[in-house]
């Protein structure tokens, strides 16, 4: 098995640099995911693949990018009120 010189904990990184580090977490040995409370096997690449794909997991992605969303638009609102219902911007 030459391939086993990859280091697993790299491998590991690289699952959440690619899906975020608000999807998943490691310790160097597991691939954790914090949207479905589960650790997801990481020894193939498919099985990660699969975990994204399933339904649960989509709609607590879903659910996590809303609350971004909302809090980007809260932020936005005060940067840019164009992007926004003018409220205090019209008075001014
Ligand atoms: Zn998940």
């Amino acid at each position: 098995m030459p391939k086993a010189k990859t280091s697993k904990a790299f491998k590991l990184k690289h699952y959440i640099s690619q899906y975020g580090e608000k999807v998943f977490s490691t310790d160097g040995e597991i691939l954790y995911c914090k949207i479905c409370d589960v650790r997801v096997g990481a020894e193939r690449k498919s099985s990660v693949g699969q975990h994204v794909n399933r339904e649960k997991h989509k709609r607590g992605l879903q659910r996590i990018q809303d609350e971004k969303q909302v809090v980007q638009q809260m932020l936005l609102g005060q940067a840019c009120p164009s992007d926004f219902p003018p409220q205090n911007s019209a008075k001014l």
